[in-house]
């Protein structure tokens, strides 16, 4: 029969579930190692997925991350985001007390890594958020194989199948054409989404400027800066019915505000996995939902459970329930964790904490 692991109170809970990682009011930790992984409090020692907000936090002691992580998270919150920094490369190995830790490209955006976690034999790996689909902005996932695999369920339901990209790029190029002289307003969270619909939309032959909102600027001139291939960019400024017929990426929770009034009659798009749910687009006031996501969809979460080998999964993060039962009927051991603070009931956490953060750089 399957443990229920519930940490939604404000009681500290420390469960030791093995050696290498046990569930602590500040998330996910390494009693060997004393180190937390994406702590959602201030830790002393921190060990960082990714840079979307509901991973990587500011106010740690010493953060281990990969390089452009840690820049991301400067970028973010300022150069002391945390008392000192260290970077890792893809596969390098870290002794934290006797515990091999290292990280391995997840594929979800740029500097995105999963962490693994190994020690007296045990391979233990938390994926952060991972996705198996192409992406020209990141590097590719990479399996590891493991005892225990931490995964994500953001899109944990059999419904959720992603489309490939260049499908739903044809759908906006081809809106492009046919409504030539309205602006496209196209809605992308500023860490990883808003650079991958670029990258794809170049991929399906757009080579005019893309116009970004200021709150993008920031972020995808890093992507740049890192070789990442993005074409001609230009910030939107002051500009409004001048940009009849161009291509505009804002954050999302600008479709329906006042600064999208300036382009007149734009038509409304939105790239995420969510895009599926024509209900999350209708609310959005989106008229041109294109399903693109940077997490792995239900398939590939399976399949990934099942290259990686484990014979002991748990499940955070998204629609834990029928990602556990899946394992258990395919003879696993499951763990839903339900994790304060990466998940937030009907609005996931990650696009909560992304908005947040989103709306916060101007
Ligand atoms: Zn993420
Ligand atoms: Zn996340």
């Amino acid at each position: 029969m399957r443990s229920r692991l519930v940490n939604r109170t404000a009681e500290p809970i420390v469960t030791v579930m093995s050696n290498l990682l046990t569930l602590t009011p500040e998330g996910l930790y390494c009693p060997l190692a004393n180190a937390h992984i994406d702590p959602i409090r201030p830790v002393d020692r921190a060990v960082i997925t990714h840079g979307h907000a509901d991973h990587a936090r500011a106010g740690h002691g010493a953060v281990l991350a990969a390089r452009q992580t840690l820049e991301i998270m400067a970028i973010r919150y300022g150069p002391g985001f945390c008392k000192s920094q260290q970077p890792a490369a893809y596969g390098e190995v870290v002794k934290i007390n006797g515990v091999a830790v290292s990280l391995h490209p997840a594929g979800h955006v740029l500097g995105s890594a999963q962490i693994l976690l190994e020690a007296d034999g045990h391979r233990t790996v938390v994926s952060g958020d991972y996705k198996r689909h192409a992406d020209p902005t990141c590097a590719p996932f990479e399996l590891v194989t493991c005892d225990t695999f931490v995964t994500e369920a953001t899109f944990g339901l059999p419904v959720f199948r992603h489309p490939p990209a260049a499908s739903e790029v044809a759908k906006l190029l081809k809106s492009m054409d046919l409504f030539a002289d309205r602006t496209h307003l196209l809605g992308a969270y500023a860490l990883g989404k808003a650079q991958r619909a670029i990258a794809e939309i170049r991929a399906g032959g757009y080579d005019r400027p893309i116009y970004l909102h200021g709150a993008l600027e920031k972020l995808t001139s890093y992507y740049q800066s890192q070789g990442v291939n993005l074409g001609p960019i230009e910030p939107v400024g002051r500009r409004g019915k001048e940009l009849a017929g161009a291509l505009v990426l804002c954050p999302p929770g600008q479709l329906s505000d006042r600064w999208a009034r300036r382009f007149g009659d734009p038509v409304t798009s939105m790239a995420s996995g969510w895009m599926r749910v024509r209900a999350r687009a209708r609310q959005r006031g989106v008229e041109l939902p294109l399903i693109m996501s940077d997490h792995a969809d239900w398939d590939d979460l399976c399949r990934t459970i099942i290259e990686t080998g484990a014979e002991q999964v748990w499940v955070t993060h998204g629609a834990e329930e029928a990602l556990v039962h899946w394992c258990e009927s395919h003879g696993r051991r499951a763990l839903p964790l339900n994790m304060i603070g990466y998940d937030d009931g009907e609005d996931p956490g990650h696009d909560a904490a992304e908005e947040a953060a989103t709306d916060a750089i101007t």
